[in-house]
Formats: structure tokens, sequence, C-alpha cells
């Protein structure tokens, strides 16, 4: 159990522990922990050593099988827990030998692939590692229990859903999907002392005004309707506040955090009131085209230290403040936005002054067998968007058309479309992200500045 500090304490509390400390500094670390890394160091040691794909999306179940086939047996075992319904094998990976057992699954969400890879990178660190202070710490004082990959049959497909088109993180009380049964009879088996659930959220998540891209929310999940506190959820806040001040100095105002409201059908919330406090770790938006290794380095980073802090004990002395006063999520995040556009939106409307939002989304194709990922873009908004931001682009549009485009070259000199005319496409809230932006040029003709255009 960890001890956690009560709420309210007298002063007289507060002399005796701090006289304790005094007197026996080593009763701060438990027995066996070294010193701990910076952020900083596993970042490093991350950037040296990480044997993640530099697409997560790309990795699907054959490569997580092939993956955890090489691990070192003497330091993991491996074992298959079910199936997926297609009959995929489930695998839970355990390290370690501590008296703290620890659950993590990911990929619930065949869609959501970040912390999948994070899992492997912190499997290679643990292997290459086992001898220093940290890792035998970790292994040490904790038993992970690992589930890298729980919706096989999703990843598969790009999807959130399983085969049966069914949420699996909305079928804990159902339990209709055989990844869910999965999840909670290693749970049962187990009897975790904290669980991390890990997701990846919507790319329009923004936390802050003016918004900044949320690429880690937290969430120490509630397990009733009245959000009642216990020494699980205080425990669950105090590694949302070690996960905020290890990820800070490489995300600052990056850091979101979710309402906590009671989700009756969720995993997290169920698992919680089950006995294994959860928290909710959602991987986010990075401002770059190359999402995954600075977000996968995150998770490593956020990870690692929260199982240090879980077995040198350090989780106790944090501050849940650090969690609670992080900003809550918003969704005011847009991929690209074009601001104050005259848009000719190829409908026989008369030009008009907008903003225009684009939303992305990544999709899996596998064409000859090999897997591809493009960014799908969609118009979702158009008008005043002053409250938005673009996530990797804000184009100011200031004195340029955004016409639908129909195949411009950038640099190109074209004539304006005839606003009067309906075109084949059109520029409109639901449709595909292929926008022009003209300017006006030399001799009555536009120069095209921009085109944007899915990848
Ligand atoms: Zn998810």
């Amino acid at each position: 159990m960890i001890a956690s500090m009560p709420r309210s304490q007298t002063p007289a509390v507060l002399l005796a522990t701090a006289i304790l400390f005094l007197l026996t500094p080593a009763a701060a670390q438990r027995p066996g922990a070294g010193p701990s890394l910076t952020p900083q160091e596993l970042a490093r040691a991350w950037d040296a050593e990480h044997v993640s794909s530099p697409v997560s999306a790309l990795v699907d179940h054959a490569e997580v099988v092939r993956r955890l086939n090489d691990l070192e047996p003497d330091l993991f075992t491996v074992e298959q827990i079910g199936q997926s319904v297609e009959g995929r094998s489930i695998h839970h990976v355990r390290a370690g030998t501590g008296p703290m057992p620890v659950l993590l699954w990911s990929q619930m969400h065949g869609d959501e692939p970040t912390a999948t890879s994070a899992l492997f990178d912190i499997f290679e660190y643990l292997h290459r590692h086992r001898d220093s202070p940290i890792v035998r710490g970790i292994l040490d004082r904790l038993t992970l229990h690992v589930v890298p990959m729980l919706n096989p049959d999703g990843a598969e497909r790009f999807q959130r859903r399983n085969a049966q088109s069914i949420d699996i993180n909305r079928d804990a009380l159902r339990l209709q999907t055989p990844e869910g049964q999965v999840l909670k009879a290693l749970r049962d088996r187990l009897k975790p002392e904290v669980g991390f659930n890990l997701h990846n959220q919507n790319w329009r998540t923004s936390v802050g005004d003016p918004p900044r891209p949320a690429s880690m929310s937290l969430l120490s999940v509630a397990f009733d309707e009245k959000r009642s506190d216990s020494p699980g959820r205080r425990l669950t806040r105090k590694l949302g506040a070690v996960i905020r001040d290890a990820i800070e100095p490489f995300a600052s105002g990056q850091i979101g955090r979710y309402t906590d409201e009671f989700e009756v059908r969720a995993f997290g919330d169920n698992i919680t009131l089950w006995g294994t406090p959860v928290l909710l770790i959602e991987t986010g938006p990075w401002p770059s085209v190359e999402q995954d290794p600075p977000l996968v380095r995150l998770n490593f980073v956020a990870i690692v230290t929260a199982l240090d802090a879980l077995a040198t004990g350090s989780v106790d002395r944090a501050d849940p403040r650090r969690y609670e006063s992080l900003p809550l999520n918003e969704s005011r995040m847009f991929y690209v936005l074009v601001r104050n556009a005259t848009v000719i939106n190829g409908a026989g409307v008369s030009p008009y002054t907008a903003d225009i939002g684009l939303t992305a989304s990544r999709r899996v194709r596998t064409t000859d067998g090999r897997r591809e990922v493009h960014i799908a873009t969609t118009v979702d908004d158009m008008g005043d968007l002053r409250a938005n931001a673009g996530l990797l682009r804000t184009i100011d549009a200031s004195g340029l058309f955004a016409v639908p485009d129909t195949g411009y070259e950038e640099g190109a000199l074209v004539d304006l479309p005839e606003w009067r005319t309906r075109g084949e496409s059109t520029l409109a809230v639901g449709q595909p992200g292929r926008i022009a932006l003209l300017r006006s040029a030399e001799g009555g003709r536009y120069r095209v500045e921009v085109v944007l255009r899915e990848r």
C-alpha cells in the first residue's frame, strides 16, 4: 500500500513528521531505491536508445508479437491472456519481482498507438539499464504488468472500435467484447495497486488561452457519481503531479486535465471502483508534421518517472495541487487555420470574409501488404474563429482569396474564379480540406500562394 498523507494535518503532526525525516533521512526512500534520474537524463536516454518506429500508426499486431518474442526471457515473462474477436493474440508482459503490482494497458482503441511504442522503448530501457539504480529500484519494488495492445483488430484497421464495432472502453459492465473480458480477468487476478490507462486524444484538443496543443492530458479517474475522494484517488492525483513536473520542461503549456465525471461504463472508472486506482494518460497533438517521436519521448519520460516515483516512494511527497491546477482540456485547436480570407466558395455565393479551420486525422491504407499513413483533412469550421489556433500552420490570408482547390499549382498565375459560377467543388464545412489561396498579381491575374491539400 501507498502511505497517503491525510488532507488536513495539525501542526503537531507536521512537526513530528519533520523530526522523523530529520532523524531518519533514509526513511524518505524505500529500501533498495537508488537516486532518481532527472527528466532531462531520461529524455537523453530515449534519444540515444529508443527502438520505436518513427510512425506508431504503422505498428501492427504482427510487429507487436515479433517484438514480444525478442524480449529477454530472464527479465520479461510474456503470457498470452486471450484473443481478439478475430483471433489475434492479446499479451501480458511481466517484469520485476517487487511487492507492488502495477498494471499498464495501451491501445484499447485501435487507432491510438503512441503509448504502445513508448512501452517497447521502456522495455528496452529496463533491459539495457537493468543494473542501474533506477531500474533496479523499479524492478525490486514493483511488478509491472503490461498489455501493450489490447485491441489488435482495431489496430489492424486503425480504428477506435473492435471487430464487433464496440468501443471496448464502454464495455466494462456488459463485457461483450473478448478484449474487455481479458482486461477484467487480468485486473481481477493481479489486483494491481495502481493502473495506467494509455490513450491518444483528438488533435483538436487544446489547453489555455490563447489555445496551445494539449500534448498530454491526465485524469485521476473517479469511481462514483459523487467523485469521492479515496487513498487511491489521492495516489493518482499525486502521480499526475509527478508526471506534470517531469514533462513540463518538454511541453510547457501543453499539459491538460480532464474533468472527472464518472462514466459508468468505462474501464478506468470501473477498474478504480474494483480496487485499482487508475490514472488516464491521453497523448494529444504535437505542433509538427512528425507527430510520433516527440510524443513517444514524452510518454517515455512520463511513465518511467511515474514508475520510479512509485518505486522510491517519492510519489508520497508529491503535491496533488500540481495536478489539480492543470488547465482543463478544450477543443480549440485546428490542424491548419486560415485567417481573414476572402472566400469564393464555388456555390454561387458572393465573396465574404471568413476564417477557415481544417481538422486532420491519420488514416492507414494497406497497399500490397504494406501499411501507409496519410493525413486526411476536413473543413471543420468557417466564420469568425478568433478564439482558435492552428497546430501546424496559421496562415494570415488578409488580402487573399480562398477558393476550392481544383488542381492549382503554387506559384502559377491564374484567373480569379467568377463567384457567380457554380463549380464542381465547393468550400464548405464537411468538405475535404482542399483550398487554394490566390493573391492579386500583374495584368489582372492572380498568383497561387498556397495550396492546402491532403497528403
Ligand atoms: Zn482512447
